[in-house]
């Protein structure tokens, strides 16, 4: 189970629940996913930051991974973008 992986309510899970996943349902399918700090994640393409805590994460299809912090110049020009 992943170090950050976060289940449901009512979720039966049978595989193994890659990092950030947010698993729901029976079988559990991953939902959504969550930054570490528990906040849903918005990808654009295959790119998010956490609109809480400013992580980046990169999602790969199968897995997300973390890929740092903005600085606080990059996350203010993603906003302003
Ligand atoms: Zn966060």
């Amino acid at each position: 189970m992943g170090g950050f992986a976060f289940i449901g309510a009512g979720a039966v899970v049978i595989d193994d629940v890659p990092d950030y996943a947010l698993m729901v349902g029976n079988p559990a399918k991953i939902k959504v996913w969550m930054c570490q700090c528990g906040i849903q994640l918005h990808f654009n393409e295959d790119k998010a930051t956490c609109e809480a805590c400013g992580s980046k994460y990169q999602n790969t299809g199968s897995k997300v991974r973390e890929v740092g912090v903005f600085s606080v110049h990059e996350a203010a020009s993603e906003i302003v973008a």
